[in-house]
């Protein structure tokens, strides 16, 4: 399925928001956002006033560039949200950080999501001890992650171990740093999703 290949610093500074989609980069003053905060291109420095439809756009755009997923699945996210009890929005958004990649991230195996999604391509985790390579795969309660006995003397996830050393643990997820596993203990609620989006804008302009 076709990527986007481009300059990622470019989707923050359309955003106008860090999307932290490079690891350590993100944290260091190298950070495009912080060297050069307005949209990219020629007319990126103009101000223009958003329409409403605009603004929903920008904050679908939004989430879609932080969890990494293109439109076709985004909308199929958004359908089962929809079809799932309870509120829509918050329902996408457990939908999206049930994606494994995320999952590996938000555990602390990756400095970024397209990180983990790569780690995850690459074979190197299993869940519930079977080898997953699908970023998308939807993690469920209950489930195990663990990095794969073969890939576990890898250098960069002894790099990471010690990237990530003080990295606290969300409350809904179990981590063993040592052995590098974890698990799902349930799905997060809403105010225990850390990113800046306000999804009722996503109902809004799926709604339409
Ligand atoms: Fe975004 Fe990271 Fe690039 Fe900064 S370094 S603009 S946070 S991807």
């Amino acid at each position: 399925m076709a990527r986007y290949t481009g300059a990622v610093c470019r989707q923050c500074r359309r955003e106008g928001l860090k999307l932290y989609l490079k690891g350590e980069r993100c944290y260091t003053e190298k950070c495009s956002i912080d060297r050069r905060a307005y949209a990219p291109g020629q007319h990126g420095q103009r101000r223009r006033k958003a329409s409403e439809y605009g603004i929903q756009l920008r904050e679908k755009q939004k989430a879609r560039r932080i969890y990494g997923v293109l439109e076709g699945q985004f909308r199929r996210y958004f359908q089962e949200a929809d079809r799932r009890k309870g509120i829509t929005g918050e329902n996408l958004l457990q939908i999206l950080e049930s994606r494994l990649d995320n999952i590996v991230y938000r555990m602390g195996f990756a400095l970024s999501r397209p990180e983990a999604r790569q780690l995850v391509k690459h074979g190197h985790f299993a869940v519930n001890g079977k080898k997953v390579t699908i970023p998308s795969y939807q993690v469920r309660p209950g489930d195990e992650i663990a990095v794969r006995e073969t890939s576990r003397n890898k250098g960069r996830f002894k790099e990471l171990a010690e990237l990530t050393q003080n990295q606290g643990t969300m409350e809904w997820l179990e981590v063993d740093r040592e052995n590098l596993s974890g698990k799902v203990i349930r799905l997060p609620n809403r105010d225990e999703i850390d990113i800046p989006i306000a999804e009722h804008l996503i109902v809004e302009l799926y709604s339409r």
